[in-house]
């Protein structure tokens, strides 16, 4: 089973889900898509046995073939190629906007002189690890890099391959279910724009952490618009519950949203947190809430699986 965990605004408390989710369970890789700027490793404290470099493919043009047709630039739904066309005896010139360019390789396919081959340019570094029995895997952007959806796409490769496999829920059979082996939880990106998209593609379901503000309800509403349009399975983790309004509690059941777990505003969780360390271990029952709410993730993806 593959459970992002996301939130429609930073700060909410996303990380502090993952990770403690991760702990309560076994057979886990932990893929942190937050690339831009990962944390999980401070919490997970992983021992990181590979590194290695993350590349997108970008065009590079050989003038001797090209005759400044044009059709690249045409084609390029990212502007990321301008085609200046020669005057009289002055010769065109082909610009590339290498951090615009989405690595897609249409300029290369659609080029009539066969004049555009790709290049591997790097944006940042793969890293991955045990953390105890917990198989962990972060990305990290390079710095001044925007382009992080290839990036969180090569993190994501890393994902145990797909098994047929016949899962037990709730004493029952899945037949035919095809599952990655174990679990794997994705920590995605904060937000509602193309990273996160590419981060929860492909979940089974997706946590929603919030806070009780109307920030976090506002953002909230845009992540589970996100969610709907993508066709993926999500609840809501209320982080700091008790320390605001009832409004997200008014939204989440006009809109049929389940409420997973509400995670209290509490020093003795702040003060763990700023020390780089897990709930999970540290105060007593929250293993057992951790490994019920993924029971309950497990149990309403049979459901809505079968129902349909
Ligand atoms: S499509 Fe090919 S030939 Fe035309 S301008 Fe681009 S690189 Fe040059
Ligand atoms: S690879 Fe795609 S995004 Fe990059 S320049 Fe070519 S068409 Fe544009």
């Amino acid at each position: 089973m593959i459970i992002s965990v996301a939130s429609g605004k930073g700060g909410t408390g996303k990380t502090t889900v993952a990770i403690n989710l991760a702990l309560s369970l076994e057979d886990v890789q932990f893929l942190d898509c937050d690339v831009e700027e990962p944390d999980a490793h401070l919490f997970l404290k992983p021992d990181i046995q590979e590194k290695k470099e993350a590349y997108i493919p970008v065009p590079q043009v050989d003038e001797e073939r090209c005759d400044y047709c044009g059709r690249c630039g045409e084609v390029c739904a990212y502007n990321a190629i301008a085609v200046l066309k020669g005057t009289g005896e002055g010769k065109g010139s082909v610009l590339i906007f290498h951090h615009l360019c989405h690595g897609c390789g249409a300029c290369t396919l659609l080029c009539p002189q066969d004049a555009i081959h790709e290049v591997n340019r790097a944006i940042g570094v793969i890293e991955s690890g045990y953390a105890g029995d917990i198989q962990f895997v972060h990305g990290k952007l390079s710095i001044g890099e925007i382009m992080s959806p290839p990036l969180i796409r090569q993190v994501k490769e890393y994902i145990k391959p797909v098994v047929n496999t016949k899962v037990a829920v709730t004493g029952k059979k899945v037949s035919n279910r095809k599952n990655p082996a174990g679990t794997v939880i994705i920590d995605a990106p904060p937000g509602t724009s193309c990273p996160v998209i590419e981060s929860v593609k492909g979940s089974d379901f997706c946590i929603l952490v919030t806070e009780p503000t109307p920030f976090g309800l506002n953002d909230l509403i845009l992540a589970v618009e996100v969610m709907r349009k993508l066709n993926i399975l999500c609840g809501v983790i209320i982080n700091r519950s008790g320390s605001g309004d009832k409004k997200i509690e008014e939204y989440c059941e006009n809109e049929n949203i389940p409420i997973l777990m509400k995670i209290p505003f509490s020093r003795e969780i702040a003060v763990l947190y700023s020390r780089g360390l897990p709930i999970v271990g540290n105060i007593p029952g929250f293993k057992d809430r951790f490994k019920n709410l993924y029971s309950t993730l497990l149990k309403t993806s049979y459901e809505t699986n079968n129902s349909n």
